[in-house]
């Protein structure tokens, strides 16, 4: 059986073109990778998403949007794609349970956590090194966590670790933050965060006996070069991302860091394959542009397949 469409990723981008490839009667096969929700669904409260005054949060706006998905017969599929060939058509798209053909596929895989490649980070991950205050924060009540980072998400969820956490340290390479002005007002008024400027980890490290988890963190201010320590029981790394394309090897075009190149309709160097979210290159990383991104590549799907079935209708002139 050949698919219509595959939609591979499910971050707010994946499901909102299940959405639209739905209502268009595509009936989208949508394979959610190794997380339903992807980022968004790590987000404890998001906060500028339109039609939530209130906030909501990561996890709830997933729902959601899959409950919503599924209402117009998108196929939500828990698995995770390790390869495509979009040399032949229908496109094949290998997952861990089976193997698929389809006519369009929409590439919405994301971007993922950058790792700050420092000794100790892989041996503590888990045991003191996380990427997710929302899943991780609960375990620090009354402890002290280092966040790294100077963008929206360090700063974010260092308020957000606040809850648990007696102290937190940002530490930040430079003595400016990246993250929104709103954002940075609310956190500098934040007493339990302290500020850790032009600095660096440079290791992580556990107490003598290691299993025992995080103990401390190897700093270096970068503009003294003046070196120190700082005891802290969690490191929470936010240092942006990388996107997820690694499983398309050179299938289409990607730009010098990874990233999925893509016209403004979201079309990919391979007709019929489309790409949405933060896996394309230049845009904007947010759920309300990763949702834009998500219904446009869906409509281009329909648009393809209908010109492939001779179903099209003609292009609006006015
Ligand atoms: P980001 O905006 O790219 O910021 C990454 C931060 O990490 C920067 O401050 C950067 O420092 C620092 N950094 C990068 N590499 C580093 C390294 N090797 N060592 C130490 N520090 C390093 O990433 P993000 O905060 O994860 O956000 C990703 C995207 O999602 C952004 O577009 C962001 O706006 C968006 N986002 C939005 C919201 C929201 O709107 N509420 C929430 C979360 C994320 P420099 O500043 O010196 O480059």
């Amino acid at each position: 059986m050949v698919e219509d469409l595959i939609v591979i990723g499910s971050g707010p981008a994946g499901l909102t073109a299940g959405i639209y490839a739905g209502r268009a009667q595509l009936s989208p096969l949508l394979i959610t990778g190794s997380a339903l929700g992807g980022q968004m669904a790590l987000t404890n409260e998001i906060e500028n998403y339109p039609g939530f005054p209130e906030a909501i949060s990561g996890q709830e706006l997933t729902q959601l949007m899959q409950k919503q998905a599924e209402r117009f017969g998108t196929r939500v599929e828990m698995d995770e794609v390790t390869g495509v060939d979009f040399s032949v058509h229908p496109f094949k798209v290998k997952t861990y349970a089976q193997e698929y053909e389809a006519k369009a596929v929409i590439i919405a895989t994301g971007a993922s956590p950058h790792k700050l490649g420092v000794p100790g980070e892989e041996e503590f991950a888990g045991r003191g090194v996380s990427y997710c205050a929302t899943c991780d924060g609960f375990f620090y009540q009354n402890r002290t966590v280092i966040v790294v980072g100077g963008g929206d998400a360090a700063v974010e969820e260092a308020m957000f670790l606040t809850k648990y956490a007696s102290k937190v340290y940002l530490v930040h390479r430079r003595d400016r933050l990246r993250a929104e002005k709103v954002t940075q007002e609310r956190a500098f008024k934040n007493e339990k965060i302290e500020w850790v400027w032009d600095s660096v980890v440079t290791e992580i490290l556990g107490p003598e006996n290691k299993n025992e988890g995080v103990a401390q963190a190897h700093i270096k201010n970068v503009k003294t070069g003046e070196e120190s320590f700082l005891k802290a029981d969690g490191v929470f790394i936010y240092i942006g991302n990388v996107p997820n394309t690694q499983f398309l090897g050179e299938q289409v075009e990607l730009n010098e860091r990874g990233y999925i190149v893509t016209d403004r309709k979201c079309r990919t160097s391979v007709p019929g394959v489309f790409a949405a979210g933060d896996v394309q290159e230049w845009v904007l990383q947010q759920i309300a542009t990763a949702v834009g991104s998500g219904a446009m590549a869906a409509m281009e799907a329909d648009k393809f397949i209908a010109e492939l079935e001779g179903t099209a209708y003609p292009e609006r002139t006015t």
